[in-house]
């Protein structure tokens, strides 16, 4: 499902037929995406530059995606300011009659068939953002993180709790070798 409406959507017979080069620049609302991250505090507009550009029976979508965020760091869960620059590219093609009903083309797996003659970008570009996200965000390369045991943000001060933590499985190992 599309949270974009239309604006991403294009007939793939009109793209070849005029033969130029269609511009994509767009801004577009994106949170939704992220709804159900709840370590993604804030999204900024997904800046979309894309060039669709017909090449023999082709169409070319190469260009960059842009966004600003906010995420909580993986360790701290401070807010986070990232800024992603994502290269986007691929190419799309009007499946042939043939192909439509063998639906396996071994050869040419770099280009997308179509089969309906609608050429939707959404599905592509959500899933090019999705995979871009930072796995497990971090405020700085060095941070401390939480203090498991008070919970206070150790990057801001120190926390009078033990730092002697014994990891359990040691102290497991502990009492194996009393016996
Ligand atoms: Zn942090
Ligand atoms: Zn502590």
């Amino acid at each position: 499902m599309s949270v974009w409406g239309d604006i991403m959507q294009f007939r793939l017979k009109d793209l070849l037929a005029k033969d130029q080069t269609v511009i994509v620049n767009e801004q577009l609302d994106v949170s939704k995406l992220f709804s159900n991250r709840q370590d993604v505090i804030k999204t900024g507009p997904l800046h979309i530059n894309l060039t669709l550009t017909p090449v023999g029976e082709e169409v070319e979508v190469k260009g960059n995606l842009e966004i600003d965020m906010e995420l909580a760091c993986s360790r701290c869960l401070e807010p986070t300011h990232t800024h992603s620059i994502i290269p986007f590219a691929e190419q799309f093609r009007p499946a042939s009659s043939e192909e439509i009903s063998e639906d396996e083309d071994e050869e040419e797996n770099d280009v997308v068939l179509i089969t309906d003659d609608r050429l939707d970008l959404t599905p592509y570009v959500e899933e090019y953002v999705q995979l871009f996200m930072p796995f497990a965000p971090l405020c700085k390369e060095d941070c401390e993180g939480l203090c498991p045991q008070c919970g206070s943000n150790r990057n801001e001060q120190s926390c009078q709790c033990s730092n002697e933590r014994i990891d359990p499985r040691l102290e497991a190992l502990k009492d194996f070798f009393k016996e």
